[in-house]
């Protein structure tokens, strides 16, 4: 056994050798930044919700995440620590008595426990191996209103389009190998929860979501209400993209795909269906950033740095351009990323960088006026 130290706990789990699902217990120390960003998101969603709170944590592992949750999130006052597997459920018992917490420990399919305690949870965080597809329609039904439904998924190469058919089967969506890819990704995840929680008549509105390292992950609110759901899934819609040129725009509802690009003419291929709206939410970040110095935070750094790339996405069109790409297919060096931001800023478009690729920038600008400012620099 290993000593762990995250956050303000102690954990002890097998000592495996390298990462992995094969480990009698799974416990990745790459993904400390990921529950890091959780602890912040859970308490400025509590404070969202005042009161005591209720934490699910479907697939817990070594029990890091409802340890972490309880001991450092204010106003959790229960935590539901959830694995299939036997060692990991023995390990969470012993993990919750290092750290003098108590949650209560199960083992069962995530999807039996999420049915059967139907609107229990005021968060419902998933993070299995791989795909969180097959969960989400019981995480949808047992998703109780105004509650957070924090989703993780590792399975970056179907939701970026390196392999089309299992993104096709795992979200019935079609990826799209671009320099945004991981965004559309983001976005068909997104889309995904959405039409899953639209099935029980519930809403998604997107509070938060990143890119980072091997993953993906979303921090989603819950409504309930058959005209809520109706207005969340008219985010629903389709990027559409040019291969030749670079240009990218986005339609909303399920709209014909084949579409010529206005910029060269060339047919532009569809992603989708896929989340078109907002997937950063100004206030949200804004107060997560706040809070992050109330914590204890091995990462503190790294999330500021990543909140802070988040807030300044927000409100900004979906898809961005990589100014090195596009410098490439125009055949010139890439100018300094400002002074393009200075460029199309002057112009009066709205731009920003992304959390995503520090080459990127988002703009409502379009390639064309782009290349204007990029000919005069
Ligand atoms: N949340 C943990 C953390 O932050 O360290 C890591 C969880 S690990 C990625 C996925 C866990 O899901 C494993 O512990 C595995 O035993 C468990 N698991 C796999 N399939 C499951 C299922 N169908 N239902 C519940 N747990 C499952």
């Amino acid at each position: 056994m290993i000593t762990v130290n995250e956050g303000s706990v102690t954990i002890r789990v097998p000592d495996f050798s390298k990462v992995s699902a094969r480990a009698p217990v799974f416990y990745n120390p790459a993904m400390e930044f990921n529950r890091d960003v959780s602890v912040v998101a859970l308490q400025v969603f509590q404070r969202l919700l005042g009161g005591e709170i209720s934490v699910a944590d479907t697939f817990s592992g070594s029990g890091i995440r409802a340890i972490r949750y309880l001991v450092e999130v204010e106003g959790v006052s229960e935590a539901f620590a959830n694995d299939i597997n036997p060692l990991a459920v023995e390990c969470i018992k012993n993990n919750s008595v290092i750290n003098s917490v108590s949650p209560e420990v199960s083992r069962e399919d995530a999807s039996i426990f999420l049915r059967s305690n139907h609107g229990r949870f005021d968060v419902i965080d998933i993070d299995p191996f791989g795909t969180p597809a097959p969960f989400m329609d019981s995480a949808a039904a047992s998703a109780r209103n105004n509650s957070l439904l924090a989703v993780t998924a590792t399975d970056t190469s179907s939701l970026c389009g390196t392999y089309i058919k299992p993104c096709l089967r795992k979200y019935s969506s079609r990826p799209l190998k671009t320099e945004y890819c991981h965004e559309t990704g983001l976005r068909i995840l997104a889309g995904f929860t959405a039409m899953n929680l639209a099935r029980y008549r519930k809403a998604a509105s997107v509070l938060l979501s990143h890119s980072s390292q091997h993953y993906m992950r979303l921090y989603i609110h819950v409504r309930r209400g058959a005209r809520r759901a109706d207005e969340s899934i008219r985010n629903i819609g389709f990027m559409l993209h040019c291969f030749r040129c670079l240009h990218h725009e986005h339609v909303k509802g399920f709209a014909p795909l084949k579409r010529e690009c206005p910029h060269c003419g060339a047919e532009m291929e569809a992603a989708g269906p896929l989340w078109v709206g907002d997937i950063q939410d100004r206030k949200f970040i804004g107060e997560m950033i706040g809070e992050v110095e109330n914590k204890e935070l091995n990462t503190a750094g790294d999330v500021l740095k990543l909140l802070k790339g988040c807030l300044d996405e927000a409100g900004m069109p979906p898809g961005f351009y990589d100014i090195h790409e596009v410098c490439s297919k125009l055949g010139r060096s890439a100018p300094p990323l400002r002074d393009v931001m200075d460029g199309l800023e002057a112009a009066g478009f709205r731009v920003s960088r992304t959390h995503i690729r520090p080459t990127g920038i988002r703009t409502d600008a379009g390639i064309g006026e782009i290349e204007e400012v990029l000919a005069g620099l």
